[in-house]
């Protein structure tokens, strides 16, 4: 199985009219920090306030005639992605998420008019959930990262990019199963093979940086982030993002909680962005001092806004955070 441009550029045909080519604009902040001009992919403006539709509506689109359904276990956006692309094409749509997923990414999943199951308290049980009901009900299971139509989707942003700002030297992607890391990187240096694109990770529970280190997939322990959407391991039988990223990676950047929560607030006083925590991690790594120095224009994107609003208000407002029994502290912002 080997993925190229072409399978990008079928993935843009297909998601032509549903997804939308989303805007890159400069952040004057960002770029203050970056000595570069520092740009945003906003990808929050998705009809479901997240580049998972990308991948999803060209997972769904690509399906024959006959199929009776799609399942996909969720950290919350691919479920929505999944649910949004299957009523498109009146398709019954089974999302399976663990009980780390934040309320409002569950009601969103259900007013789309998907089916709804907890399962466990980690992706891997959702995961165990979602195989099973593709086994026992006949459902096409769609996984959030590691199937050739759901990267080549992601991929679309990548040449998005290219096409937008071919002087970009860099690209910060978040990272977690490495689906949108995969597709970006492949259609970038497809176009621009010595363009760097970083993936950007929480520091708890990186999984596809501790693969990346093992040489092979491995366990992580999943643990309550305020990059919920990064949450969850990349599979021990993956097949695709994994030697994708090995492969095509400059390198993995990890930001801590603090730093996270630094970065939700500059993105929403600076730049006025409403922005999930899986989101701003490439400009916490900025803040944070922890990226190279670039010799022209970089790119991150800003994955989705699917944020519990009454976190977020703490968040913005220099609230403490608990996380499971991980406390944030919190300041106002600028102080
Ligand atoms: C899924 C997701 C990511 C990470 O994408 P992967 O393909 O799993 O690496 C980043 N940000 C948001 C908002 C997401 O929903």
């Amino acid at each position: 199985m080997s993925l190229s441009l072409a399978d990008v550029l079928a993935a843009r045909r297909r998601m032509a009219g549903v997804a939308v080519h989303t805007p890159l604009v400069p952040s004057p902040f960002l770029s203050a920090r970056c000595g570069q001009n520092f740009l945003l992919k906003l990808e929050n403006t998705q009809p479901i306030g997240a580049f998972k539709l990308r991948g999803a509506v060209n997972a769904v689109f690509g399906l024959p005639a006959e199929a009776n359904g799609v399942t996909c276990c969720s950290t919350g956006n691919h479920g929505r992605g999944v649910a949004y692309a299957a009523r498109a094409r009146g398709l019954r749509a089974v999302v399976c998420m663990s009980s780390l997923v934040p309320r409002a990414k569950v009601d969103g999943i259900r007013a789309l008019g998907a089916e709804v199951r907890i399962a466990g308290r980690s992706q891997d049980d959702a995961h165990a959930e979602s195989r099973r009901l593709a086994k026992e009900e006949g459902l096409v299971e769609i996984s959030p990262f590691d199937d050739p139509l759901v990267i080549a989707g992601q991929g679309s942003i990548g040449l998005e990019l290219m096409e937008d700002r071919p002087d970009l030297a860099a690209i910060l992607v978040p990272l977690s199963g490495g689906g949108l890391a995969a597709g970006v990187a492949l259609a970038a240096k497809a176009i621009r093979p010595d363009i760097r694109v970083f993936g950007i990770s929480m520091d708890r529970g990186a999984a596809m940086h501790e693969a990346m280190r093992a040489g092979r997939p491995v366990e992580v322990e999943e643990v309550p982030s305020l990059a919920d959407s990064l949450g969850g391991g990349i599979g021990m039988d993956n097949r695709l993002s994994f030697p994708i990223c090995r492969d095509h990676l400059a390198g993995v950047v990890l930001v801590t909680e603090e730093e996270i929560y630094r970065a939700m607030q500059a993105l929403y006083f600076e730049d006025r962005l409403v922005a999930e925590g899986a989101s701003v991690v490439g400009a916490a790594a900025l803040l944070a001092g922890k990226l190279p120095a670039f010799s022209g224009p970089v790119a991150t994107i800003v994955t989705g806004r699917n944020v519990d609003m009454a976190a977020f208000t703490d968040v913005v407002c220099g609230r403490d955070i608990q996380l499971g029994d991980y406390l944030v502290k919190g300041s106002a912002y600028g102080s």
